[in-house]
């Protein structure tokens, strides 16, 4: 299945679905943070789109090392060098070829890197409440709507949990209630690169 990454629709979706919530995510960023994170990530990824071209001439592994290196320039904010270093990682990880073993082993390593550079883990109200949660769905074997809609949970799972790294920290039990934007779109993302390993 993910042997068959079809790089101009998986990064045509992921950039559509930025575009369509940027004002949902900048809200959510508006209650709990500095309300940047729409924007941060459209921008990024309407960058990313504008290299289409280039990047589904390369590798898989090539070409996520380039989305990162473009995301980590181009989002800013604390999501930009962390979104970016996943890509990057991810891309580093992988095979020419991979299967779904080597996906999941690879998206581990990734998101451990997120970790180390965000010096975070996971119940801290950050990205990585849904990044965690969607890697063990794809080593579990589960279908890709599956993975998507475990992705949405966890996002929303994050409302209760009290922000203990990022902007949203600073707020102490006052982030608690809101769902992380960070949390939020990397839902969104899984649910747009689920859609297109169908
Ligand atoms: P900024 O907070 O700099 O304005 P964004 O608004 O683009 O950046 O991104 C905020 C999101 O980044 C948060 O919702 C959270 O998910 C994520 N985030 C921030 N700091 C960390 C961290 N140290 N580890 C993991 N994720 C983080
Ligand atoms: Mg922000
Ligand atoms: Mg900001």
């Amino acid at each position: 299945a993910v042997t068959n990454i079809d790089l101009t629709t998986l990064i045509t979706a992921v950039a559509d679905t930025m575009a369509a919530h940027a004002d949902e995510l900048t809200a959510l960023d508006q209650a709990i943070g500095d309300g940047d994170h729409g924007l941060n990530m459209k921008r990024g990824f309407e960058a990313v789109r504008a290299e289409t071209a280039t990047l589904a001439e390369k590798p898989l592994p090539e070409a996520l090392k380039a989305i990162g290196t473009k995301l980590v320039m181009t989002v800013g904010g604390a999501s930009g060098p962390l979104f970016g270093t996943l890509f990057m990682a991810l891309g580093k990880e992988l095979p020419a070829e991979p299967g779904r073993a080597d996906f999941s082993a690879a998206l581990a390593k990734a998101i451990d890197a997120v970790a180390a550079r965000g010096k975070s883990q996971a119940g801290q109200k950050t990205m990585l409440d849904v990044l965690y949660p969607v890697q063990t769905a794809v080593a579990a074997g589960k279908t890709t709507p599956e993975v998507a809609d475990i992705a949405d949970q966890a996002a929303e799972a994050t409302k209760p949990l009290k922000a203990i790294r990022g902007r949203a920290s600073v707020l102490g039990d006052r982030s608690i209630g809101h769902m992380d934007p960070g949390a939020r779109s990397s839902a969104l993302i899984t649910r747009a690169i689920a859609g297109t390993l169908e």
